[in-house]
């Protein structure tokens, strides 16, 4: 048997790396900054080792598009490389200084951003000619330069540099001249470099002078500007703080920093710090949602070590969660590599069920300490609330302990504090504590007075997530069950055992049964009769709340499945104990008995908004003939 080794050519490797490592060309510029930022991170670690002699000075990075030169620089002041180092740390592709320096000084390497040894590399994207220039913070080096035309050939010589670190200089390719744009560099740096931990400069900016005070009589002076550097990063933003060291204010501002174009303010904050069983920091905020969900998506900001990596969440963090706007920082989050790799990761896996944790946890907190603020709250954040809970087991586990029950008297409660509340007047004879609600408590109102005449209470569940909510808590809560306030008679609703006598014969029934039916439209619907109490409304009109979920929650779905088809079904519900309907059964002119019934019969229609068109104009003319 022959052993063999697996021959790598280089110069076939290096046209693959360049095209297919990285999804977008773009990054470039992001990886070459955190490199100046990761050289200027281990100068300050290796000086606090000592290993590192005298003042550091300010560390900071430099970005500087030069058109006539056509180069982009990217400088540093940071730990700087020997010629050796340049051949063992940028000549070899997939050799990481960064993992190198991170295994040698462990507890001192926080915060490094390299891993993979494949950054620099991406240079190449954008560029046909990349030069290093560096000299080392060792004492008695002097500078050396590396030249290389994206070839495996390169060119190392010394040559004096005087001051410390790195200058990485791009020679931008003909289709890449965008790079060199003003513009175009400020919107990359702003995009990924924002909230590095180290200074990083990109040209200057005027910047005006607070006006001196004018004197009465005085003309004020002319504003002085001077000029600056434009920095373009906060390298202390708040995630990367104690939250004991923060106000509520802080938060409102960065959340200004975060989305400068968003007008609203966060409801509330949730600030992640966890360093075990992996590292996440971040803050995440509750936005104020808009009619238009999907505008809201996006909003949370990956970060690994202060470099962005996405606003693309979906996957990453559980889809309820992508409603939440943000910021989440993991150093364990894989910087340089697809989407498609995020979302198989097991650390990301991780962080996602754990930030789904936190928030629970927060509005738990909330929902106990800060009850009253949080009811007030409570219609902005319920729609994000119930896509949790339908989306995440987990989540709607912990939800008992803070989703909020509102009912047509706008009072709040928890589902134990619900059920306790009408348990003695909600049971039905099957011994189920039956939850009447309304989606609109207009358009249910004469259905809802009926319901408190009786002592019972009214829940609102009114948005698009309501039906699967109530199917959801009816399969988790045991004893009990969902009644919209219109799928019934009242007294079928929670029902009972004693029954009220019909006043109707059967006979009686089926002689006035088609003379209702004459009058309404058929298919749509069904008459009967039921004996209800004489205070209750001659004709109601009813529908079944299982028909009817299943027809909500198949539009929800967006299938326009079998359900989604069907026609609109409703019960003619007659009640016979009602003096009207004993009066329209013995009407011997049957011209008068049916205009009788079609009153009676629109009435009903009407009250539940039923009534439309050309039936609601003849309704309203006939009225007034009956005035008259
Ligand atoms: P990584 O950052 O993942 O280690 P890179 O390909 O981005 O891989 O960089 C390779 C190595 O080159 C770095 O680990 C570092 O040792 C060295 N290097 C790159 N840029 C600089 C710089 N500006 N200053 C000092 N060293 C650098
Ligand atoms: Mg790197």
């Amino acid at each position: 048997m022959a052993k063999g080794n697996i021959n790598v050519q280089a110069e076939n490797i290096f046209p693959i790396i360049k095209q297919f490592l990285y999804s977008d060309q773009e990054i470039f510029l992001r990886e070459l900054v955190s490199n100046a930022v990761d050289a200027c991170r281990k100068l300050q670690a290796l000086s606090s080792l000592g290993e590192a002699k005298g003042a550091l000075g300010e560390l900071q990075v430099e970005v500087i598009a030069d058109k006539e030169a056509n180069t982009l620089t990217i400088r540093d002041n940071g730990l700087g490389m020997t010629g050796e180092e340049i051949e063992k740390y940028i000549a070899q592709i997939a050799f990481s200084g960064a993992e190198e320096f991170v295994q040698k000084y462990e507890d001192k390497a926080d915060g490094i951003i390299g891993h993979f040894g494949l950054g620099f590399f991406s240079a190449f994207m954008v560029a046909d000619k990349v030069e290093v220039f560096s000299k080392s913070y060792k004492e008695d080096t002097s500078g050396a330069r590396w030249i290389c035309e994206g070839s495996t050939d390169y060119d190392l010589d010394d040559e004096v540099k005087e001051t410390r670190g790195t200058d990485i200089i791009l020679h931008i390719s003909d289709d890449a001249k965008d790079y060199l744009e003003q513009n175009k560099v400020s919107e990359l740096l702003n995009k990924y470099c924002k909230f590095l931990p180290i200074e990083v400069k990109f040209g200057t900016k005027e910047e005006t002078l607070p006006a001196a005070e004018v004197k009465e009589g005085e003309e004020a002076p002319e504003p002085e500007t001077i000029t600056v550097d434009n920095v373009i990063n906060n390298p202390t933003p708040a995630w990367t703080k104690a939250p004991a060291d923060l106000e509520d204010v802080d938060y409102k501002s960065f959340y200004r920093e975060l989305y400068p174009m968003s007008f609203e303010e966060p409801l509330f904050h949730i600030h992640l710090n966890v360093d075990f069983p992996f590292n996440l920091t971040g803050v995440l905020y509750f936005p104020k949602l808009s009619h238009n969900m999907e505008v809201q998506k996006n909003k949370i900001q990956l970060y690994c070590n202060q470099v962005f990596v996405t606003d693309q969440c979906e996957g990453i963090v559980p889809d309820f969660l992508t409603l939440l706007h943000g910021v989440i920082d993991s150093p364990d989050i894989p910087l340089n590599v697809s989407r498609s790799y995020l979302q198989a990761d097991q650390n990301v896996k991780k962080i996602s069920s754990h930030i789904t944790k936190k928030v629970a946890d927060k509005l738990k907190q909330l929902a106990t300490k800060e009850r009253a603020d949080f009811e007030k709250k409570w219609d902005d954040i319920k729609v994000f609330i119930e896509f949790g809970l339908l989306s995440d087991d987990k989540f709607a586990d912990k939800a008992k302990k803070f989703m909020l029950y509102k009912n047509v008297k706008e009072e709040f409660f928890l589902i134990d504090e619900y059920l306790e509340k009408i348990k003695a007047t909600q049971e039905n004879k099957e011994k189920k504590t039956v939850i009447l609600y309304t989606h609109d408590a207009t358009a249910h109102h004469a259905a809802i007075v009926k319901a408190e005449e009786r002592g019972y209470d009214v829940l609102v569940l009114d948005t698009s997530l309501s039906s699967h909510m109530v199917n959801k808590l009816e399969q988790s809560l045991t004893d009990v069950t969902f009644a919209r306030i219109d799928s019934d008679t009242i007294d079928k609703l929670i029902s009972r055992d004693e029954e009220i006598p019909s006043k109707l014969s059967k006979e009686e029934e089926e002689k006035l049964k088609p003379v209702i039916e004459g009058i309404v439209n058929s298919g749509t619907y069904q008459v009967q009769f039921e004996s209800l109490s004489e205070t209750d409304a001659p004709i109601q009109i009813t529908q079944s709340e299982f028909m009817r979920r299943m027809m909500e929650m198949q539009k929800v779905g967006g299938q326009g499945g079998m359900m989604g088809n069907m026609p609109e079904s409703y019960n003619l519900v007659v009640n016979s104990n009602h003096p009207l309907v004993g009066k329209i059964l013995n009407e011997s002119d049957t011209a008068v008995q049916s205009k009788l019934a079609k009153q009676t019969a629109d009435l009903a229609l009407l009250s539940v908004g039923l009534l439309k068109g050309k039936d609601l104009t003849d309704f309203v003319n006939r009225s007034i003939e009956i005035i008259e």
